[in-house]
């Protein structure tokens, strides 16, 4: 079978999963049989793609005609047999219990035709095992999306003992054609890739407790805020539930050995149906309080055993060929959020120094469960996962991208899709030396910046990351930086064009505040919410919003923190042009050629005079980053921010 050949798809199970990925699906424009075992689960089911696609028409993401026919594309089936027997695809989403998934795929197996493929949604069974009930084994993979499959780009496909290569490049097909970014998982191992890091880190958290080395605060403080990651251990692992961690952790310690024993606090969490945020209380208690991770309880020794696990694992995986490293990583970060894959942030932190430390646990703590892994091995030998020797002429970036869409344009990509394109500070410098290099490249003329994906040109600093270093001189550092960083394209001798697509919010819109140019989608949006966290805008939006726009509006946009759509911004003279939402990176490229082509010289004196006859902004940046440094230790900033993920409105007391 080949994509082309692919016009139905069958959906079991309507529930979380299930529905969206008929709705993915749908959308892609495939006709979809969404089935599951009664008319009130199938039509639940149905209403929640309804619901879920009027959203996204009600906020731009998609027309009103794709949202129609997406509805269209869907029919709800209860009898098994009509859901399959003219279907080309089934993905099963049903419950996760093997004798009930294999009962199914006998039945199915019966009804389907013989062209069908059948996909398993499966987090943590056996792919092998499953498809092994059927009589079309090597048609049979699995197809592992990640929660909501609407929002989340990634999917697994995973190849089991006996898929055919075929099969496995059909399901990836699939995939891209639905907008997700397929990962080949090349062997049936336990948690494929992502939970196979994301389950031994979390079980790791739990024995650092259980041992008495740290407490959760600190093992969440130290992976959110020190490592970076977007979520604590322990907040995550309630918010996946412990009884589904559990469950793949005692998978992976039947399948894959001692080393991944479930740790007694994570069995006494389970045994208490203290299951995380489903149940209300986990590692946290969501009615008291709930998640309360300080920003300042970072611990070294924390990080060092969480990136030895994290290290570990790849390596195993590595050694398993269930996928090389660049897929690792990037299953990683799109799966997990992570700012960077468990290869290059092991990379980063010295992979001979990890080894000591798993080398130092094994001795002193658990023999097995710090064995170091011959692929970590490996690796620390080459000079790391990604070796490290790969100097070359080319400069790689991990936060932004460099494009040359005309011969004269270089375009800067913040490229932080699952971030929503927010910046932190690497992103700061990497966006300095990126301006440098379009400088020192003499075919450039004219600098175009956009942002990745179709959700923000920017939603501005990555607050939460940004929480854990912060001290007053850092900030007053940081509020620096991010004023001359982005200030580089205000100095560039050539024209700066930002295109602007979503959300440019907070540090984003600073950053756009800086282009010569404009030009955004109809469904952008616009603000400086600084406010709504206590603080101010410190990437120069106090004194370089006002000479766009004006005083007035400038202090009506910070001081409301409110959101402005395209159209008024475009009224009050920030937004040069409005274009169609599917249109910005035409005529963004288009915009930044036609500039190109005007007398370089005339340009860059234009552009100096214009700047250097402003009233004095250098006094103003300074008085900006002096006060951003004041701020940043106060408790409206700590109220701002520990009510950023929540529904509540912040409380601010002035102190
Ligand atoms: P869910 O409980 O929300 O939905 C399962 C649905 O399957 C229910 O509506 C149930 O009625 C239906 N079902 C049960 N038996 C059935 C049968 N014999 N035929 C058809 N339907 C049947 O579960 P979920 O969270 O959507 O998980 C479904 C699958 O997706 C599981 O294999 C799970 O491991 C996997 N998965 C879940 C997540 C997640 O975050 N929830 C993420 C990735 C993968």
């Amino acid at each position: 079978m080949e994509l082309d050949d692919i016009e139905r798809i069958t959906v079991l199970g309507a529930g979380t999963m299930g529905h969206g990925i008929a709705e993915v699906a749908a959308l892609a424009g495939y006709e979809v049989n969404l089935r599951d075992i009664n008319e009130e689960l199938v039509s639940d089911g149905y209403e929640q793609i309804e619901w879920s696609l009027d959203k996204l028409a009600e906020k731009d993401r998609i027309s009103e005609e794709a949202r129609d026919a997406a509805k269209e594309n869907v029919t709800p089936i209860v009898d098994l047999e009509e859901a399959v027997e003219d279907t080309d695809v089934v993905i099963e989403a049903i419950v996760e219990e093997m004798s009930i998934k294999q009962e199914v795929y006998e039945e199915l197996d019966g009804y389907a035709p013989d062209r069908t493929i059948f996909a398993s949604n499966t987090s943590s069974l056996s792919i092998t095992d499953l498809s092994e009930v059927t009589d079309r084994a090597e048609q049979f993979c699995g197809m592992h999306f990640f929660n909501p499959p609407v929002r989340m780009e990634l999917v697994e496909v995973i190849s089991g003992a006996h898929t055919s290569e075929e099969t496995m490049d059909v399901v990836v097909d699939l995939a891209e054609s639905m907008d997700k970014t397929p990962v080949r998982v090349r062997k049936d191992r336990p948690g494929f890739i992502v939970n196979r890091i994301l389950v031994p880190l979390m079980n790791e958290a739990c024995w650092i407790v259980e041992e008495d080395v740290a407490s959760i605060a600190e093992v969440d403080s130290t992976t959110k805020y020190g490592m970076g990651l977007p979520m604590g251990s322990f907040e995550l692992g309630d918010q996946v539930g412990n009884d589904v961690s559990l469950h793949v952790l005692e998978y992976m310690h039947d399948v894959l050995g001692a080393a991944y024993e479930p740790c007694p606090l994570l069995e006494r969490k389970v045994d208490d149906e203290e299951l995380g945020k489903k149940t209300g209380k986990g590692f946290y208690d969501y009615e008291n309080g709930g998640v309360d991770i300080p920003t300042d309880a970072i611990r070294e020794d924390v990080t060092g055993r969480l990136h030895a696990v994290l290290a570990n694992e790849t390596g195993k995986l590595l050694a398993e060929d269930v996928a090389p490293i660049e897929d690792i990583d990037k299953a990683v970060t799109l799966g997990a959020a992570f700012p960077k894959g468990p290869g290059k942030l092991c990379d980063e932190a010295g992979l001979d120094s990890i080894v000591a430390t798993l080398e130092e646990l094994q001795e002193e703590v658990d023999e097995n469960r710090y064995a170091v892994s011959d692929g970590l091995r490996e690796a620390a030998e080459d000079g790391g996962f990604y070796g490290g020797d790969e100097e070359d002429d080319t400069v790689e970036f991990d936060t932004v991208r460099l494009e040359y869409p005309t011969e004269m344009v270089g375009h800067i990509v913040l490229d932080r899709p699952q971030q929503m394109n927010t910046v932190n500070p690497e992103m700061l410098e990497e966006f300095s030396q990126a301006v440098d290099l379009l400088e020192d490249d003499d075919g450039v003329r004219s600098i175009l910046v956009t942002g990745a994906g179709d959700r923000a040109f920017s939603a501005g600093a990555d607050a939460m990351g940004m929480a854990g270093s912060a001290n007053p001189i850092d900030a007053i550092k940081l509020s620096r930086k991010g004023q001359q960083a982005w200030g580089k394209l205000e100095e560039s001798a050539m024209p700066a064009v930002v295109g602007i697509d979503g959300y440019a919010l907070g540090g984003g819109m600073e950053l756009a505040t800086c282009a010569d140019m404009r030009i955004a989608t109809e469904r952008s949006t616009f603000g400086q919410p600084e406010f709504d966290l206590g603080l101010l805008p410190g990437w120069g939006g106090t004194q370089r919003l006002k000479h766009l726009i004006g005083e007035s509006r400038a202090r009506e946009i910070i001081f409301t923190a409110d959101h402005y759509d395209a159209d008024t911004m475009h009224d009050w003279g920030f937004v040069n042009r409005v274009v169609g939402n599917d249109e910005l990176e035409e005529k963004a490229i288009e915009l930044a050629d036609d500039l190109a082509r005007g007398p370089p010289l005339a340009m860059e004196y234009t552009k100096k005079a214009m700047l250097a006859g402003r009233d004095d902004t250098d006094a103003g940046l300074e008085v900006e980053a002096q006060a951003f440094g004041h701020l940043i230790h106060t408790d409206d900033v700590m109220e701002g921010i520990s009510k950023l993920q929540s529904d509540e409105d912040p409380e601010f007391e002035g102190k």
